[in-house]
């Protein structure tokens, strides 16, 4: 169980709390690299309409997901160039059979200090125990609406209150750290904003507005449904909520607390100016092709370098290599998605 490491960690302004040894991934523009967002599956039982709003349908061509053991050397190799951080995320990654002794792989890499994972909340009533017993420490559940039937109409998913009985079972046993994940749409209106208000002035959680981003097979729905952040926060100020100081290692969201709120309020805006300065994350997809950005113009396979233990160190040097090429920011702005087809293919 590592919360309170995490804790411990995200109050240091230094990510390596008293270890200075190992080498940092580094980019051309001076940026190091601690933070890992692995997709471990493609698959997924939710068909959220901004993100698989088919539902999830798997090819003839589709390379298998990554092993167990591909993802330990995966870690490992990352691991010895200065990763502390690792979000294992998807499609919906609590649909992997072996998600707990990946857990407990990852928890035995004593660099790794931070395992966190991105989930629709499906399974977290009946798996959050496990996973914590396996080394997790912290869950971001995604719930893009607390009405029950504006949740199933994005999701295909009837689950709300099953979420919600999972959320309140893992907030009360305190063994992982919990955030809420709500992407920030056009039907996010004024009484969504209130509800989700409403929910943090009890719960001592975060819930994060993401702002909606565009990919390649969403234009469309991007166009009809895009709603800038900047309305929320002025809310936010104009109803008694604080701007939070950010530490120096925070992640891209800006908090808010308010006096009589237990929970936090966070705000993601990835349009906004300067937001790829600090980047700090790379991302391996489920077949193991690194993207060094969510919406860069190619990837890079990584998979034949993860099949025996002696290729760790040309494991090292190709993502040094590859993560030095790294470009300043997205280009969303000019609607440029690289070859982002929708983040359940990449891992959001
Ligand atoms: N299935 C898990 C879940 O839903 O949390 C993990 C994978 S999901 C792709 C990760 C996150 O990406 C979710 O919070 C989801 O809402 C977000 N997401 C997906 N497509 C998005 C988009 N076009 N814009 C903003 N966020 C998006
Ligand atoms: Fe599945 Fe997550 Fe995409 Fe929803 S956002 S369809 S839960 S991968």
């Amino acid at each position: 169980m590592k919360f309170n490491s995490y804790l411990a960690e995200t109050a240091s302004p230094s990510p390596w709390r008293g270890q200075t040894s190992a080498p940092l991934l580094r980019d051309s523009f001076a940026r190091t690299f601690n933070y890992l967002r692995l997709s471990i599956t493609e698959r997924c039982n939710f068909r959220c309409e901004y993100c698989l709003p088919h539902g999830y349908q798997a090819t003839a061509e589709q390379a298998p997901e990554l092993s167990r053991q591909e993802i330990q050397r995966l870690v490992r190799g990352f691991a010895t160039l200065g990763l502390t951080k690792v979000r294992l995320t998807g499609g919906e990654p609590s649909l992997r059979k072996d998600l707990c002794a990946i857990i407990a792989d990852i928890a035995a890499i004593p660099t790794v200090k931070v395992i966190a994972l991105s989930t629709n909340g499906y399974r977290l009533s009946r798996d959050m125990q496990d996973w914590a017993n396996a080394g997790l420490s912290a869950v971001n559940v995604s719930i893009d609406s607390l009405d029950p039937v504006r949740f199933a109409k994005m999701t295909g998913s009837d689950s709300l209150t099953q979420i919600l009985k999972g959320v309140q079972q893992t907030v009360d046993a305190g063994l992982l750290q919990v955030k809420i994940n709500a992407v920030l749409h056009a039907n996010t209106d004024t009484s969504e904003i209130l509800r989700f208000i409403e929910f943090v002035k009890r719960q001592p959680v975060t819930v994060r507005f993401i702002e909606l981003m565009e990919t390649g097979n969403s234009q469309q729905y991007f166009e009809s449904n895009r709603q800038s952040s900047t309305r929320l926060v002025q809310y936010l100020l104009q109803n008694g909520w604080t701007q939070m100081v950010r530490a120096n290692n925070a992640g891209p969201a800006i908090e808010f607390q308010h006096r009589d709120s237990v929970g936090r309020i966070g705000v993601i805006a990835p349009y906004a100016s300067g937001f790829c300065d600090t980047c700090n994350r790379l991302r391996v997809s489920a077949q193991g092709r690194l993207h060094t950005c969510l919406f860069a113009s190619n990837s890079h396979s990584l998979r034949e370098l993860l099949q025996y233990d002696a290729q760790q160190a040309a494991l090292q040097q190709r993502l040094d290599d590859l993560i030095a090429r790294k470009t300043a920011g997205h280009e969303l702005h000019e609607g440029n998605t690289g070859i982002n087809n929708g983040f359940s293919r990449i891992g959001g």
